[in-house]
C-alpha cells in the first residue's frame, strides 16, 4: 500500500522514515494539522493522547528545519518528564531523515551543568524538555531564543493545571515576535486565554470531535455503588474482569492511594501513579507499566497521560471526572487498535446528573450491576433525576455551544444549537415521565402490599 503521508509536501527522506515505523496514513489530527504546519501557520489543537498530534507537530517542524544553519530553530515543551520523553522518542525515530540534524532533550532532574557544556560545544536544532529547565537554560544562554522559529506548547491544560504556565510565558517572550505556535490541549480552559490571545494573533484552532476518540469496540458499563464501599467494589469487578491490564482512575491523589493500599492489601501487584509520586519513583513505575510488569495501574487523570501503555483490556472510572472531557481521555485508552475493551464507570446515588450530562455528550452507557460474582445486565438504573435548580442548568456541552452561538457563525449554526437545546430538554423530560411512572407503580405496588 503506498504510503499517504504522501500526499503532503513532505521530503521522500520523512516519508521513508515514516514507512520504516509503520506510519502510512494520517490520523485525523494529522490530516488537518499536517498541511497548515508545513506554511507555517499558528495552530490550537484540541484532541486527545493517543490521537496521534505529536507526529502532527513534528514532522512539519522536521521537515521545514534547517540542520544546515547552526542556531536553535525549535522549541517543545511539555509538562512532565515522561511526556518530553515521549516526544523526543517520537522525534529521535525520524532525526535521519534530515542530515545532520541535533535534537535535544531538557528536563527536570538531571545534570544541568553538563547540558550547558555539551550546548557550548554542539548547538541543537531542536530543543524539547519541561518548562522549568528550558526556560533556566534560556536564562543563562545555553540556549538562545532569538533564532526560534516554532514553539510547541503541548498539553496546555495540564501545563497550566501544574502551575507552568508563567514559566512557558516566560520562554515564549525570549521568542522572536514572528512565531509559529502551536499549543496542544485536550480542553482550552477559560484560564489559557490570556496567553493564548498575548502570543497568538489569529491561529488556526483545529478541535477534533472527543466522541471519536472512544472506538466502538469498546464496552461502556455503568455500575450504581448504591452505598457500597468503592475499594471493595473495584477489588470484586477485578477478580471477576480477570484484566490483561486494567487502569483505575481515581479524582485525587488520595482516592488513588486509597485504592491502591486497598489492592495491595487484597494481595493484587498494583502499580500507582500520581503527581505526588516522587519523580524517580513515577519514572520507574512507568517503565515497569511498559514492560506489562503490573496488571493493575491506578492513576490521577493528568499523571496518567504521561503513559502510553499498550494492551489495556479494562479502564475503571472508580468516580466520575470533575472533567467530562477526563472521561473521553479515560476510556480512550482502551479498545485501540481495533482491540475490545471494558470501561467500567462507578456512580454513587446523586450523581445521576453527571451520568446524564455525559450521555448528552453522546455516551452510551450499558447499566449493569454484580450478582452472585457475576457482572449481569441491569434493567433497574433508578436514576432520580429531578428537577432541581441544578439540573436546570445547562449541560457544559450546551453551555459551550451557547457561548459560541455569540460569536459571527456560518448559517445553519442557530438551527443546530436550537435542536440540541431541544433535544436536551426532551431528554430531561423523558427521564423526568420514566421516574414518575417508576414512583407511581412503586406507589400501587406498596399500597397493594398494604391492603393484602
Ligand atoms: P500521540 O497521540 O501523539 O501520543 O500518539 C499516540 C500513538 O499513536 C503513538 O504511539 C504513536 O506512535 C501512534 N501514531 C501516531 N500517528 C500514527 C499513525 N499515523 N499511524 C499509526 N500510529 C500512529
Amino acid at each position: 500500500m503506498e504510503n499517504q503521508f504522501k500526499q503532503y509536501d513532505l521530503r521522500p527522506e520523512l516519508i521513508e522514515a515514516l514507512t520504516n515505523n509503520d506510519f502510512v496514513k494520517p490520523t485525523p489530527i494529522q490530516e488537518k494539522v499536517i498541511p497548515k504546519a508545513l506554511r507555517g501557520k499558528s495552530i490550537i489543537g484540541q484532541s486527545q493522547t493517543g490521537s496521534g498530534k505529536t507526529l502532527a507537530f513534528l514532522l512539519p517542524i522536521i521537515n521545514n528545519v534547517d540542520p544546515s544553519e547552526n542556531e536553535l530553530q525549535t522549541v517543545i515543551t511539555a509538562p512532565s518528564r515522561e511526556l518530553a520523553n515521549q516526544i523526543y522518542e517520537a522525534a529521535k525515530q525520524l532525526q535521519g531523515a534530515r542530515d545532520g540534524l541535533r535534537i535535544g532533550r531538557f528536563v527536570g532532574g538531571t545534570d544541568r551543568g553538563r547540558q550547558e557544556k555539551k550546548l557550548e560545544e554542539n548547538n541543537v536544532h531542536i530543543a524539547i524538555g519541561t518548562p522549568g529547565r528550558i526556560l533556566d537554560l534560556l536564562t543563562d544562554e545555553a540556549l538562545m531564543g532569538h533564532t526560534v522559529r516554532t514553539f510547541v506548547v503541548d498539553e496546555a491544560d495540564m501545563t497550566l493545571d501544574m502551575g507552568f504556565l508563567d514559566t512557558v510565558d516566560k520562554i515564549a517572550s525570549t521568542f522572536p515576535e514572528k512565531l509559529q505556535m502551536m499549543v496542544f490541549s485536550a480542553t482550552i480552559p477559560q484560564k489559557l486565554q490570556p496567553f493564548l490571545k498575548k502570543y497568538m494573533s489569529s491561529p488556526l484552532i483545529i478541535e477534533l470531535k472527543p466522541q471519536s476518540v472512544i472506538a466502538d469496540s469498546v464496552d461502556n458499563w455503568l455500575i450504581a455503588k448504591k452505598g457500597r464501599n468503592t475499594n471493595e467494589l473495584i477489588f470484586k469487578l477485578l477478580k471477576i474482569a480477570n484484566p490483561y491490564l486494567a487502569l483505575i482512575f481515581a479524582n485525587t491523589k488520595t482516592s488513588v492511594d486509597e485504592i491502591h493500599d486497598y489492592l495491595k492489601h487484597q494481595g493484587l501487584r498494583v502499580a500507582k501513579i500520581h503527581g505526588g509520586v516522587e519523580p524517580r519513583e513515577r519514572r520507574r513505575t512507568m517503565k515497569a507499566v511498559a514492560a506489562q510488569k503490573y496488571q493493575y495501574v491506578v492513576a490521577t487523570d493528568l499523571a496518567a497521560r504521561g503513559i502510553d501503555v499498550k494492551g489495556v483490556s479494562h479502564v475503571i472510572n472508580a468516580e466520575i471526572p470533575s472533567d467530562n472531557e477526563f472521561f473521553i481521555h479515560r476510556v480512550g485508552r482502551t479498545g485501540r487498535n481495533g482491540m475490545t475493551g471494558t470501561a467500567i464507570t462507578l456512580y454513587a446515588p446523586g450523581e445521576e446528573n453527571k451520568i446524564a450530562e455525559l450521555e448528552a455528550m453522546g455516551i452510551k452507557f450499558t447499566p449493569k450491576a454484580i450478582k452472585n460474582d457475576e457482572i449481569v445486565d441491569s434493567h433497574d438504573r433508578n436514576r432520580r433525576v429531578k428537577r432541581t435548580k441544578e439540573n436546570e442548568k445547562l449541560s457544559q456541552t450546551m453551555y459551550g455551544m451557547l457561548k459560541k452561538e455569540q460569536k459571527k457563525h456560518k448559517p445553519g449554526y442557530k438551527k443546530k444549537v436550537r435542536k440540541a437545546v431541544e433535544k436536551e430538554a426532551w431528554f430531561n423530560r423523558r427521564v423526568e415521565k420514566r421516574e414518575a411512572l417508576r414512583a407511581n407503580k412503586r406507589k400501587n405496588k406498596s399500597k397493594g402490599l398494604n391492603k393484602a
